[in-house]
């Protein structure tokens, strides 16, 4: 499971990893654990900093996420001394992940971690560029692993992440075998990023690392090294305290019922922002379906809706394994070539970056002949596919359904119109279809389908696409179907002997009756796509839903502040619940301006601006 973005690695006779291309240590063969205690935390002053009270999470940035000690030490140091609602965030960059085996290995040498270990093993990202953010220790830490040259990933980070982080760690190699990172561009970027009094500790006592840091404006101190070693650095910025924080616990409205609403307010609340939701239904339009597919959307050549997508699907299963567990499945997916041109494309997809392809991690997805199709599932054509393990399916409408069961939710509540006051203080004025006129200050519309005439007066050109999906009777040889099949259109597992065939894709239309030639497209799809199969021709449907998505035309959601105080969700389209849980974590992280779940290039292609008048 490596490729070339993977360290490389060997274990030393102490069974500990040495990155055979710095020819450097991850860490300490006496006692990585106690060297990162006494040279990050304790040079940090962080347990008693971790003890103050505070209205945002406590930051960390560090360079070089390694093997993720530091983070496993902070985390289990963390839980023990910081109140108990406070939350970590924890930020570090890394050029070369480690392998997932490599990683498992080195923190082997840890026992005393293994909890927190098997967590972030769990989750731990495939190696694609870009931020992976994942949850922690029941929410209580978040982490930002950016993967990429640190000196690439900075300036996609900083812009939204100036005045933000408390405590940086500098832990790349050893300046003199990897000289190429501590360069004064690290140093300055540390300083921008920094809040008033915030501080560095580094095991290295280089005389460049020291000037460099002082030039960025850094006090620096050198003191006693960890064990054997004489010296390291620590130190914090002078600097007065910046901009003005925005107000972070007022309430916000959120306008939808389906996953976007859901996730936003889900993301609101663990920010500890309280919501309050209008929403015609709870999951009655696109996010009703019995049965939907999570699966990255991919091009053959690296783009940054593909980006997007790899950094929004890795988040999403993470969220659904820990929020609503016992709705996900991730059986896998596997996309069929079942044309000449299909196949084409799918081998450059799967193609590494020696080769001129873009280079895929095998974690995220990989190519199969057509036996490795069969043996996925014996009653699959044998045709050659893309395989996406972690993939899978849930339930959409009951993953909203229980998404939202502990959130205020006003139903029947249809938004005709959104406008700004001129009565009430410049608050943004809502008017039901009941006649009902409410006024806030901050509002979201996350209300798929209907945000295309929401939106209209402020210009913002939006499409709605009708889907239409088809359930039919297991029959005995599709009931062993294990995991989600797509070609044309999809086909998922059995759940109560009923399949999901999916799904229809007409611009024409926004009528919501079901119609039989629809019906008729998904059957022939799904026989067409997988003859000479017999078993799609035996099919029995039973019943049909159809439903508007709301969709973009350059294919990227609709994330961000369209005005002041009103915020869009939308244009997910057909792949909703991939993009929905890392679109809504960004506009939490932009609504309380605290750093973003993605390089700033990716947020500002999210802008709802951007289709104004086009
Ligand atoms: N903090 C780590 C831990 O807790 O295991 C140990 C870090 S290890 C000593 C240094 C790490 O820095 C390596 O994983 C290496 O790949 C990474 N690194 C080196 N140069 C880098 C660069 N230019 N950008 C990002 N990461 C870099």
């Amino acid at each position: 499971m490596t490729n070339p973005t993977h360290a490389q690695v060997t274990f030393n006779e102490f069974g500990l990893p040495v990155a055979t291309v710095f020819d450097d240590i991850y860490f300490n063969n006496e006692n990585g654990l106690a060297e990162s205690n006494y040279v990050f935390i304790q040079h940090n002053d962080l347990l008693t900093r971790w003890q103050l009270e505070r209205e945002r999470p406590f930051v960390i940035a560090e360079s070089g996420f390694g093997t993720g000690l530091n983070l496993l030490v902070c985390w289990e140091q963390f839980l023990q001394h910081a109140p108990a609602d406070a939350t970590l965030h924890f930020i570090s960059f890394e050029k070369h992940p480690l392998t997932p085996a490599d990683l498992a290995r080195a923190l082997a040498a840890f026992p005393q971690l293994s909890e927190p270990a098997a967590e972030l093993i769990e989750l731990y990202p495939p190696a694609e560029p870009g931020c992976h953010r994942r949850h922690l220790a029941n929410g209580r830490i978040i982490l930002d692993l950016w993967i990429g040259d640190i000196h690439q990933q900075l300036p996609a980070w900083l812009p939204h992440a100036a005045d933000s982080v408390d405590a940086w760690f500098l832990d790349g190699f050893a300046p003199d075998k990897n000289p190429d990172m501590w360069q004064p561009e690290l140093y300055a970027a540390m300083a921008t990023s920094c809040v008033a009094g915030a501080t560095f500790a580094t095991f290295t006592a280089a005389g460049s690392v020291r000037r460099g840091l002082q030039q960025a404006g850094f006090e620096v101190a050198k003191v006693k090294g960890f064990g054997r070693k004489r010296e390291m650095l620590c130190g914090q910025l002078p600097k007065v305290a910046a901009r003005p924080q925005p107000p972070q616990t007022e309430a916000v409205t959120i306008i939808g019922g389906g996953i976007a609403a859901a996730c936003v307010a889900h993301e609101l609340s663990q920010a500890g922002v309280s919501t309050e939701i209008f929403s015609t239904a709870v999951a009655d339009a696109a996010s009703g379906n019995p049965q939907g597919a999570v699966y990255p959307l991919l091009h053959a050549e690296r783009s940054p809706l593909a980006d997007y997508f790899c950094m929004a699907f890795g988040y999403a299963t993470g969220f659904y394994q820990q929020q609503t567990p016992a709705l996900w499945h991730p059986v896998g997916v596997v996309q069929l070539a079942y044309t000449d041109a299909r196949q084409q494309r799918y081998n450059k997809i799967s193609q590494d970056s020696a080769s001129g392809g873009p280079g895929y991690d095998t974690a995220l997805v990989r190519a199969q002949t057509s036996a490795e199709t069969q043996q996925l599932w014996q009653a699959l054509p044998p045709c050659p596919s893309l395989y996406y393990p972690s993939g899978g399916w849930l339930s959409p409408r009951q993953v909203v359904s229980q998404l939202l069961a502990n959130h205020l939710v006003h139903q029947g509540a249809v938004l005709q119109r959104i406008s700004r006051s001129s009565a009430a203080d410049g608050q943004w004025q809502l008017e039901f279809a009941d006649g009902q006129v409410e006024h806030r200050s901050r509002v979201v519309l996350a209300c798929g389908a209907n945000l295309k005439h929401l939106l209209e007066p402020f210009a913002v050109k939006l499409q709605n696409v009708r889907g239409q999906v088809t359930q039919v009777k297991a029959n005995a040889v599709s009931a062993e179907c294990p995991l989600v099949v797509c070609y044309k259109g999809y086909f998922t597992p059995a759940v109560a002997g009923l399949h999901c065939v999916g799904a229809t894709y007409a611009r024409d239309s926004e009528d919501l009756s079901t119609r039989t030639a629809d019906e008729q497209e998904n059957l022939s799809n799904l026989q067409d796509n997988l003859a000479p199969l017999h078993w799609p021709q035996e099919l029995e449907p039973v019943a049909n839903r159809a439903a508007i998505r709301n969709t973009t035309r350059d294919h990227f959601p609709l994330v961000g502040e369209l005005e002041e105080g009103l915020w869009v969700l939308g244009g997910l389209g057909s792949r909703g619940f991939t993009a929905a849980p890392l679109a809504a974590n960004a506009l939490t992280a932009a609504l309380l301006q605290r750093p973003l779940p993605l390089p700033a290039q990716l947020w500002q292609r999210l802008q709802p601006q951007r289709l104004r008048n086009e």
